[in-house]
């Protein structure tokens, strides 16, 4: 059987404005010829920075929003062509989990009322049902069942995104996508919310697509990772080997510039220079070469495609991983 989950050249552009100038009127370029596969059970990671496009990916996987182009395949099936029904299922396996829990939750519900809602879109609970389930849900998460009557805000920052993965979890979903799922939470209580979701997985064999700003989140889940700049994947590799050896000069440059949070390991060279350009009038060819010391004049004008590495990596780079270098046509191991 194939992977759970398959993007295939997925593309967004969203048109800033409308009317008899349309042609004229700029697009925002969000994403742009994105491709991945997760293998049920397994956690792709999605890094950059902000407005590189990594939410506008969750949406269009939530098929919240329209592709421009490309396709989001599930166990194989185009998830553009579901009817109802199909696109309903579809749903039921497939749920997030958000940055700001709070704003997530309707704070005029209970915890109880939350979590069990999504099953209750499904199916009409009784009464013992509804709190059985509430008290499962609840002890999946680490809460006690009688946090069940508490309403949002009167939970912690920390008990609330339980509570939002909870929610995520009540219709036993194949795939959570988590969109900055610990950004807004303390980093004391960002390890144990992490650990939870690392420890869900083994248990329930769920697929995760955990998309973060933060490198030191994605180090923390050491899983593939796929960096993503202005709209594109412009390097996709296990954990350990991207931090070890980042190829892609941008991937260096996000290394090199996040904070260290062990002394003894070195920093790399460059820091990101410059600001991260518009994605309404991204620069031709490779859309880094403004920022990158590597860039050579063919970097201006042709978009370097994704080559695959000898150690299973993908990059897309002229310099660091050259189209066509036998070098790089190793067989792609590992993955
Ligand atoms: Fe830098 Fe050129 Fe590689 Fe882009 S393709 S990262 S500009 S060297
Ligand atoms: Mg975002």
């Amino acid at each position: 059987s194939g992977p759970l989950l398959k993007v295939e050249n997925l593309t967004k552009h969203y048109p800033l404005g409308s009317g008899i100038f349309k042609k004229t009127i700029p697009v925002i370029r969000a994403v742009e010829d994105v491709s991945f596969s997760v293998e049920a059970g397994e956690t792709l990671c999605i890094v950059g920075e902000s407005g590189c496009g990594k939410s506008t990916v969750a949406r269009l996987l939530m098929r919240l929003v329209e592709p421009t182009g490309g396709r989001v395949l599930i166990d194989g099936t185009d998830i553009a062509g579901l009817k109802k029904d199909a696109l309903h299922a579809w749903r039921r396996r497939m749920q997030m989990v958000f940055q700001d829990p709070y704003s997530s939750l309707n704070p005029r519900l209970t915890a109880g009322q939350i979590i069990t809602e999504p099953v209750e879109n499904f199916e009409r609970l009784g009464r013992r049902q509804r709190q059985a389930l509430a008290a499962d849900l609840l002890r999946n998460v680490g809460m006690s069942p009688e946090m069940m009557h508490r309403l949002p805000s009167e939970l912690s920052g920390g008990q609330r995104q339980r509570v939002g993965i909870a929610r995520a979890l009540a219709l036993r979903p194949s795939l959570i996508i988590a969109d900055e799922a610990v950004s807004a939470l303390d980093v004391s209580v960002q390890a144990q919310i992490l650990n939870l979701l690392l420890d869900l997985q083994q248990q329930m064999g769920i697929s995760f697509v955990f998309i973060s700003h933060d490198l030191g989140v994605v180090e923390y889940i050491g899983r593939r990772v796929a960096v993503m700049y202005l709209g594109r994947i412009v390097e996709l590799a296990q954990c350990e080997a991207l931090f070890a050896k980042p190829v892609h000069p941008y991937t260096e440059a996000l290394i090199a510039a996040a904070p260290v949070p062990d002394p003894t390991r070195a920093r790399l060279a460059t820091p990101v220079e410059g600001e991260v350009p518009s994605p309404i009038n991204p620069p031709t060819g490779c859309a880094f070469h403004p920022r990158c010391p590597l860039a050579v004049e063919r970097c201006r004008i042709d978009v370097p495609p994704l080559v695959p590495m000898a150690d299973g990596r993908v990059v897309a780079c002229h310099v660091r991983a050259p189209a066509g270098d036998a070098r790089h046509l190793a067989p792609v191991t590992g993955d």
